[in-house]
This record gives structure tokens, C-alpha cells and sequence, in this order.
């Protein structure tokens, strides 16, 4: 489904959509991204396949109001995935939400004025769906996280307030645009630009030695691609409806470390001690007051439950298949080490 209007994507310097580009790109896709800065700031964006004929970059700012108008007019879809994603900051109100919200708000205004707009694509987070796992249960998209505040995983309240505002909107407007939302879980892979992105810098920290031992952590994982093609299919696929929990797989951290030694990183300062067992749960619950704040409490609240994810929705109605997990780690890491995020050679 190629349409000759321009496709918006908000925040197109991201890790998320600067993949999102890519492959609208790669279709044949027109399309327009916003960004914060000067576009030339951006020649990963500017140089990629298709971008000199068809790529457009416009500055915007989420906290300004209707500084979207004209960039959206005129587009038949909009993917908002702008938001901040960050851990341990100054001030969650002013960091956090009122981008995420204010943000969600200025760029529904702006789909509303633009009689051309058929449907916006909203990224949203796992975090709109829950803020904790629950190992007597398996989450689907019918879950929502309740439990968040802005003393209480702040990141994880922007997302669920973000997305809460955008689907009482369409309540409350009843625009002639619809809302589909992708729900991703800790994305991984290959990035497209030069800054290490939240999500992978896990993965950079597991081998860093910041982890100093193994933990009873999982975490529901999916690679980056996988995530973009899910944004495109839920434009493209016109009975795509609600929200759409994307996910591969959920892993233990003592599997991942195995993994990643066993697939030729172990010079590299992979945990080593197993705390994994109750003792360590409740031991590494006692460490984690040492930790910044918000660290320390995504440990309390994680460590010691299991995760289930039910990704059965976005399998059936976008047909997305999922890649395998173990190759985007590889994939992952080869790639920290390209930028410089991760030493060719580890010292020990
Ligand atoms: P990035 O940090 O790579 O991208 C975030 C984007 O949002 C950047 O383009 C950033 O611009 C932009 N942005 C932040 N604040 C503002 C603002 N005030 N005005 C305009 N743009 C702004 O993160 P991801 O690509 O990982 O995340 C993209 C989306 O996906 C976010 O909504 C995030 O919550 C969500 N998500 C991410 C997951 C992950 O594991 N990575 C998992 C689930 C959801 P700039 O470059 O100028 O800072």
C-alpha cells in the first residue's frame, strides 16, 4: 500500500524510528520526520537508501504547541513515537510526563487538523501494560499498569498516562482518523544511528561488569526490525485495531548470561556469581537501596517474578513473525562494538 502523501514520523532520530524510516523507505514510502535539531545534524537519517529523494526532516518540539500543524497537514499517516526514554531523572514531571503527555496531546491536535490524516500509529510501551510481573499470570493488551507514579517508576507512568490520553481522545473527539498502538517490550538490535539507546545499553551494562552477578530478572525481549515492520503492518493492514503487545520472547538473565558466553563474548565481564535462588532475591532486594533510586526500585519491583507475554494478537492480525532473539543479541553486540559502545578486545 504505497500512497503518494507524505507518511509522519515524530522523533525520526530515534532507535526505534530511524528503523521505521528505514523500511518506509525501502517501500517507496514519501516521508517526513521530525527531529529537534538542524536536519544536517542527521546524515544517518540523510544518507540512508531512497533518503535524497524522499526523506524529508522538520524541526519540531513536542512541548510547543502547534508545531506539528503544518508538518502533519497534508500526511495520510502519522507514527508518534517521540517520547522520552530514560532512567533516574532529575525531575519526572518535567522530564518525563509532560513530554510523553503534552506531547501525545499537541500531536492528536494537530491529526485533527489535518482532514487528510486516515489513522495514527502510536507507540506506546509493555510499561502501559504493566509496571511489575506477575508470575500467577500471563499479560495480554487487555492489561493496564495501575501502579506507577511519579515517585514510582516515573518512565513507566509517562507511557501509561501518554497512552491513556491518546485513547480518551479518540473517546472524547471522535476524530475521523484511528488510533493503533504497538506496545513494545526492551527492544534490542542493530541501531541506526551513533548514540547508544536505553534499551540495548542493558545488554551493554550485562557485559560491562555493571551487573555483578546474576539476578531472578526476566525481561521480555524483541529486536528492533521486528518492532518497525510492526509499526508498518499496523498502518498498512486496515482491520488492525486497538493495541498490539509486541513481543518474541521472554528470557531469564542467568540464560542470556549463558548465552552470550557461550556464543564467543565470554572475555567480556559477564556476571558471574548466580543469585538467582530465593536467598539472592532477597539479598540483591537489600542492594538495590545502594542503587540511583530509580534503579533501585525497578530491582525491587522485578527481581524474584517471572514475566509471561501473551504476543498471539499481533501475530494474527499484522502476520508478524518474530525473529529469533539469541541472533539479535549476537547481532546486538557485534553492532555496541562497531559504534564503540563495547571494546573490541575486553581487558580481561
Ligand atoms: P530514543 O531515545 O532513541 O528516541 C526517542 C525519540 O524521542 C528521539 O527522537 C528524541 O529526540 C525524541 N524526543 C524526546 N523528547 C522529545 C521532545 N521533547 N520533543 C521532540 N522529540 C523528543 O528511544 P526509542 O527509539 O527506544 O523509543 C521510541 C519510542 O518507543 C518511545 O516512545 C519509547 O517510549 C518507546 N519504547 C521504547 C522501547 C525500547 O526498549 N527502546 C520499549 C517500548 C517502548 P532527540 O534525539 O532529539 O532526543
Amino acid at each position: 500500500m504505497i500512497t503518494n502523501k507524505p507518511v509522519c514520523v515524530t522523533g525520526a532520530s530515534g532507535f526505534i524510528a530511524s528503523h521505521i524510516i528505514r523500511e518506509l523507505l525501502e517501500q517507496g514510502y514519501l516521508v517526513r520526520g521530525t527531529v529537534r535539531k538542524e536536519p544536517k545534524s542527521y546524515p544517518f537519517l540523510l544518507e540512508l537508501p531512497g533518503a535524497a529523494e524522499r526523506l524529508e526532516l522538520v524541526q519540531a518540539d513536542l512541548l510547543t504547541a502547534g508545531s506539528y500543524d503544518q508538518i502533519i497537514k497534508g500526511c495520510e499517516y502519522v507514527f508518534h513515537t517521540a517520547s522520552p526514554y530514560k532512567v533516574n531523572v532529575k525531575n519526572p514531571q518535567t522530564d518525563l510526563v509532560d513530554p510523553a503527555v503534552l506531547g501525545t496531546e499537541t500531536i492528536l491536535e494537530s491529526c485533527m487538523k489535518s482532514i487528510s490524516i486516515k489513522r495514527l500509529i502510536f507507540t506506546s510501551s509493555i510499561t502501559a501494560i504493566t509496571d511489575e510481573p506477575d508470575s500467577s499470570k500471563t499479560f495480554t493488551e487487555k492489561d493496564w499498569n495501575t501502579m506507577s507514579s511519579l515517585d514510582r517508576q516515573p518512565y513507566h507512568y509517562s507511557k501509561t498516562l501518554a497512552e491513556r490520553e491518546a485513547w480518551d481522545f479518540i473517546m472524547r473527539k471522535k476524530p475521523t482518523f484511528d488510533l493503533v498502538v504497538i506496545n513494545p517490550v526492551l527492544v534490542i538490535g542493530p541501531s541506526l544511528t551513533p548514540s547508544l539507546n536505553t534499551s540495548n545499553q542493558i545488554i551493554r551494562d550485562i557485559m560491562n561488569g555493571v551487573y555483578p552477578c546474576i539476578m531472578d530478572l526476566n525481561w521480555g525481549l524483541v529486536d528492533v526490525r521486528d518492532v518497525a515492520t510492526a509499526h508498518i503492518l499496523a498502518m498498512e493492514t486496515e482491520a488492525a485495531k486497538g493495541r498490539y503487545l509486541c513481543t518474541a520472547e521472554s528470557m531469564h538473565m542467568r540464560d542470556l548470561v549463558a548465552f552470550l558466553k557461550s556464543s564467543g563474548f565470554e572475555k567480556y565481564s559477564l556476571p558471574k556469581l548466580d543469585l538467582s535462588g530465593k536467598a539472592g532475591t532477597v539479598l540483591m532486594k537489600i542492594l538495590s537501596f545502594s542503587q540511583p533510586k530509580d534503579t533501585g526500585m525497578y530491582i525491587r519491583i522485578n527481581v524474584g517474578r517471572t514475566l509471561r507475554l501473551d504476543n498471539s494478537k499481533i501475530r494474527r492480525d499484522l502476520a508478524l513473525s518474530f525473529r529469533s532473539v539469541r541472533e539479535s543479541l549476537i547481532e546486538t553486540v557485534h553492532d555496541m562494538v562497531k559504534w564503540g559502545h563495547l571494546p573490541r578486545k575486553p581487558a580481561n
